[in-house]
């Protein structure tokens, strides 16, 4: 029996599949137990209130993590967060040679020198347009338009057939930087044949095609050629396409560019690297913002999102310590409004406005933005040019999924595998089955810590959030009597219970006569007592204020 006779070709998204965010593909081939796997991106997704102190969201990978002896590769797409920001947190329990373009491995190296203890990944780089071999995959990586340098999606080769893993991608007839979507690449692979197409299903339930990045440009360009005093443009930091643009359109209204934001300059020293910002001056230092003229100035900021720490928060907040903005000054919003974060962005909007700064936002009238992902025309497209037997829609929300779901059957893929993360796709041989449902989920970066929400404490801490926390404590003798007056201290509940009184003081009464009332026999029991004053701190703070907090009591016994 020849080997690949009882091998098997899987598909196990791990996430991005339900959810925008934390990509991360399992791709395995082999024989069960002796299976090779390679990885495809390694995403975040970032926390919103709900998870008080946590800093990422990761991907659950802890089903490769136990077989990390048979992961051959980690492959990354392109540099955006939900595809590479969970490497220096999850790589140490992975430890496959992650392969990254020159752009991404750039952003990489310079994120691993900005974070003390960051681990040493090892990187090997690969050319978009050319062809690699990682673990027991032949693979093709193919030119892409996307929102930053160097995309690519995935032809992933195999005994059992090609898997296509498309990545993020649009079709651009006029993109400001890198190549075009390469058609002609595309075309080829579909005559070689494409057993399974993975896509991005962002734009899925959006008609048509996306304008291109070239009326972006040219729309600022006009904003700045028109504006008379300082115009601010606020962007997604690694779209390199978009600052080139910006400070084409800035030099030729004889403006000087400034960048503000850590996340920007460092895009613009690794682009300025790389040569992707060729023949644009250097940009003005951010001390130097106020000696230049309103009129002779575009700054590129961060904050697009409503980040309060980000530059432009700071400047609607009028706390920059370099910049200001004044009346006659315009803000650009070269971006979307990422689901969750309308609020934000708001506050930030009218805090500018209070300042007498104009805001231009995308509409269809001032076209101020494109998505660098695909609508249904653009996926049509890709259909047929590489004619995929099996069609699996993934980097999208349940209603995108489902979209793209739908276009595929409707287009004539004859298979189509709407499936979920933690689903194992068997994908050949035989008709595409899910042979097992593994555990996926999130797991959360908190400090220092990976864990899930009780391991990290972050679901606790939300209860406290909400309720806060009392602590009494009572030291007792052999005999059951006070040895000193108790101890109580109040976090995070209203200071007064009524006019007079605080919480600290009666709730300090209400434990203590709970104590008192415990007759002296049954004081023996460290139990009985901590049991009592709970209760009673708690029905008091029930009764004054409708909510009951976290109550801890201490015995000590002398
Ligand atoms: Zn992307
Ligand atoms: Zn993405």
């Amino acid at each position: 029996m020849k080997d690949h006779e009882t091998s098997e070709l899987i598909f196990l998204p791990l996430g991005g599949v339900g959810e925008i965010g934390m990509n991360f593909a399992l791709y395995g081939y082999g024989q069960g137990d002796r299976r090779r796997y390679i990885a495809v991106d390694c995403g975040v997704t970032f926390p919103g209130d709900d998870l008080p102190g946590a800093d990422l969201v990761l991907p659950d990978i802890n089903y490769i993590a136990q077989r990390s002896d048979r992961l051959d590769a980690i492959i990354i797409t392109h540099a955006h967060e939900d595809h590479y920001g969970a490497l220096l947190a999850l790589w140490p329990t992975l430890k496959a040679p992650v392969y990254c373009t020159p752009f991404a491995a750039a952003m990489l190296e310079a994120k691993i020198r900005s974070e003390p203890g960051a681990p040493q990944i090892e990187i090997k780089e690969y050319k978009a347009g050319a062809r690699f071999k990682a673990g027991p995959f032949d693979i093709d990586a193919v030119h892409v338009t996307h929102s930053i340098p160097e995309p690519v999606s995935l032809m992933l080769r195999s005994p059992l057939g090609n898997v296509l893993h498309t990545g993020d991608w649009k079709l651009d007839p006029d993109p400001t930087l890198g190549q075009k979507t390469d058609e002609a690449h595309f075309r080829r692979l579909g005559d070689e044949g494409v057993l399974a197409l993975i896509c991005d299903s962002t734009n899925a339930i959006r008609d048509g095609e996306s304008p291109s990045e070239k009326q972006v440009s040219d729309s600022l360009a006009s904003i700045i050629g028109e504006a008379k005093g300082r115009v601010l443009i606020t962007t997604f930091s690694s779209n390199v396409g978009r600052i080139r643009s910006i400070a084409l359109a800035a030099a030729q209204a004889k403006r000087q560019v400034m960048v503000l934001g850590r996340s920007l300059l460092r895009v613009c020293e690794v682009s300025r690297e790389l040569g992707y910002l060729d023949g644009i001056a250097p940009f003005l230092p951010e001390d130097e913002f106020k000696s230049v003229p309103k009129d002779k100035l575009v700054v590129i900021c961060t904050g697009s999102q409503g980040e309060p720490r980000a530059a432009l928060g700071k400047l609607a907040r009028d706390e920059h310590r370099n910049a200001n903005l004044s009346p006659g000054d315009m803000v650009v919003f070269s971006s979307r409004s990422i689901p969750g974060n309308e609020r934000e962005i708001i506050d930030i909007q009218n805090g500018l406005i209070e300042l007498g700064v104009d805001i231009v936002t995308d509409t269809p009238d001032s076209l101020v933005h494109v998505s660098g992902h695909p609508r249904r025309s653009e996926l049509k497209q890709m259909y047929e040019w590489t004619i995929p037997q099996i069609g699996i829609p993934v980097h999208g929300e349940a209603a995108h999924l489902t979209a793209q779901a739908g276009l595929m059957s409707d287009s004539g893929i004859p298979s189509v595998m709407p499936i979920r993360n933690g689903d194992m796709l068997r994908l050949a041989p035989g008709d595409p089955t899910i042979v097992e449902t593994i555990e996926a989920g999130r797991v959360f970066k908190d400090g220092h810590i990976i864990g899930n929400r009780d391991e990290t404490g972050i679901a606790r801490r939300r209860i406290l959030s909400f309720v806060g926390l009392v602590v009494m404590a009572l030291v007792v003798d052999r005999n059951g009597e006070l040895v000193a007056d108790p101890e109580i201290t109040c976090q995070g509940l209203p200071q007064m219970a009524d006019e007079d009184d605080s919480f600290e003081d009666i709730l300090y009464d209400a434990g203590l006569s709970a104590f008192e009332n415990i007759p002296r026999k049954k004081r023996r029991d460290d139990g009985r007592i901590q049991q009592a004053v709970e209760r009673a701190i708690r029905s008091e703070t029930r009764e004054l204020w409708g909510k009951k907090p976290i109550v801890t009591v201490f015995v000590t016994r002398v």
